[in-house]
């Protein structure tokens, strides 16, 4: 049985899975590519997380550091993310994690779709080439090169989460 794209006067199959309310996750509704993208759209997913919420998505994403590291504030995960990348520690920042072999047709969610439009890629992009394009981003917005300027810092902050988010998808379990 096919599920057709539940957006108003979409004939198209619906093989993404979208929230029915941008808030409520519990709820889902079917939409083709193009849908999900327009319902995408105008949804920062990650403005309603708390700080506390971010510092516990990212630390998924830091198995790889020494568990001696201090995380008492959650923008030392952004500072140790960022300054790994910039320091070249690739294999260090990959760490133990095992990247899913990418030739399997992989399934994204909604989230994952979201973080490509954020990292302006592909959707399905290889995860070398999100890594390499990650840096590029962390260098061209790192507070550092932008003599602290706020508004780079946000949006290096939701680039980081978008890139978390993929390597969560990415990451064998
Ligand atoms: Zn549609």
């Amino acid at each position: 049985m096919e599920i057709i794209c539940d957006w108003k006067d979409c004939k198209k199959r619906g093989i993404h899975k979208a929230p029915v309310e941008k808030n409520n996750s519990k709820k889902f509704r079917w939409l083709c590519l193009e849908h999900v993208k327009e319902f995408n759209k105008d949804w920062d997913y990650f403005k309603g997380m708390s700080q506390e919420q971010i510092a516990e998505f990212l630390k998924a994403d830091l198995t790889w550091h020494k568990p001696t590291q201090s995380f008492s504030a959650p923008d030392n995960f952004f500072n140790i993310l960022w300054g790994s990348v910039l320091e070249n520690k690739e294999k260090a920042f990959l760490g133990n994690a095992e990247i899913k072999n990418e030739n399997k047709k992989m399934q994204f969610s909604n989230q994952d779709i979201k973080a490509f439009e954020i990292m302006d890629l592909e959707i399905g992009t290889k995860w070398e080439e999100i890594y390499t394009k990650f840096k590029t981003l962390v260098k061209k917005f790192h507070p550092d090169m932008n003599s602290g300027n706020k508004k780079f810092e946000e949006k290096l902050k939701i680039i980081t989460l978008a890139y978390t988010q993929l390597k969560m998808t990415y990451k064998t379990k």
